[in-house]
């Protein structure tokens, strides 16, 4: 049962209508359409082990691609807002992390470091996190030159008409590439590898673009900056020969993946290879009834605030839908 001080917003026999696990885009907006329909939704919006309450968003400064800002928005703002929303229709928010799932019973059960509870459905919305490498330096240039998404920062006045990095040998590493010789003014791909590990078509589209210069055999191992303290460069080393180098870029764009954050869902609900939740397309469905998923943690290609909302409010419709159906 719920720990004391924490009763259950709903029925007698203490099982709610759904829990949302996660607080970023997905997590607040099932939780708004989800408390709009009455359904009292419990939101474990996460505290440290799976990130920060408000997501991914809340290590980024400007959004500029939400609608509804014209001016941008930055990204804790943002995540504030949809917090408020989610609350002032009810929403019962807790700051803990979500160490236990049972979805193999029914009612559902879901534990926190503080709490217990049944629920009769659930949503993952517990996103994704972006690779890094951990550089040395990494933490103090983020978001001042290094960044995981060439989508939401490649055409900032940051990097417009500069020269800049992209780290990888992927499908995503190419296709960040690609997308910022649009604004930079020359893109390096820094491969570790001797060859690219990317589609065909999309090998062919680096390697005949006069935008772009390929390095093989290459890493990045830290960040190199100016007198006045801005990112001025990266130091490259050879990993063939262990020649070391220093490149001068104004950015450094990691293309190296992301890991869903589904571990506690592991064994029970379908995942593919690389841990992404499976979900019935076009759906929130995932192969296990009453428990839906939305945002980053299903969607290996899109991974965008606008997309992960979408797919929140799906989420949160198909539950109504199913609470009444199963009633
Ligand atoms: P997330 O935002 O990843 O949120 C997941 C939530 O789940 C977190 O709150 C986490 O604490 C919680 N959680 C995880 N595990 C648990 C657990 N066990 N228990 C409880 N809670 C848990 N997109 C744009 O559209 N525009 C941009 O400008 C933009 N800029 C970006 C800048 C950066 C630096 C990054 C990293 C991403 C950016 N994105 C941008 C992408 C965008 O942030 C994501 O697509 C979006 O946040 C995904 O939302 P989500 O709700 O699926 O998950």
């Amino acid at each position: 049962a719920p720990a004391a001080g924490s009763p259950p917003s709903d029925s007698s026999k203490g099982v709610e209508n759904l829990v949302i696990i996660g607080s970023g885009p997905a997590g607040y907006t099932a939780a708004i359409y989800a408390a709009r329909a009455n359904l009292k939704p419990v939101v474990f919006e996460g505290y440290q082990a799976g990130g920060v309450p408000g997501g991914q968003l809340m290590t980024t400064t400007e959004v500029e691609n939400f609608p509804g800002f014209p001016e941008g928005i930055t990204g804790p703002d943002l995540m504030d807002r949809m917090r408020k929303q989610a609350e002032r229709w009810g929403a019962e928010l807790h700051q803990e992390d979500v160490e236990f799932v049972n979805v193999k019973t029914s009612p559902f059960v879901i534990r926190s470091s503080d709490r217990e509870v049944k629920s009769h459905t659930v949503i993952i919305a517990t996103g994704a996190t972006a690779k890094r490498l951990r550089l040395p330096r990494e933490d103090e240039f983020w978001s001042r030159g290094v960044s995981a998404c060439a989508i939401c920062d490649g055409a900032s006045p940051l990097f417009r008409g500069q020269v800049l990095a992209v780290v990888g040998g992927g499908d995503t590493a190419t296709e960040e590439a690609i997308y910022l010789t649009k604004y930079a003014r020359h893109v390096h791909l820094l491969v570790r590898k001797n060859q690219l590990r990317a589609s065909k078509a999309m090998q062919d589209r680096v390697l005949n673009n006069p935008n772009i210069t390929v390095h093989f055999n290459t890493e990045a191992v830290d960040v190199v900056s100016n007198k006045k303290g801005q990112m001025s460069g990266v130091q490259l080393k050879r990993v063939d020969t262990g020649e070391e180098s220093v490149l001068e870029v104004k950015g450094l764009f990691y293309g190296i993946g992301h890991t869903p954050n589904s571990q506690i869902l592991r064994g029970q609900i379908e995942l593919d290879s690389t841990g992404y939740i499976l979900v019935k397309e076009g759906s929130a469905k995932t192969s296990v009834d009453g428990v839906f998923a939305a945002g980053d943690v299903q969607d290996r290609e899109w991974r965008q605030a606008i997309t992960a909302a979408g797919s929140g409010c799906i989420a949160a419709l198909s539950v109504e839908r199913y609470l009444v159906s199963n009633d």
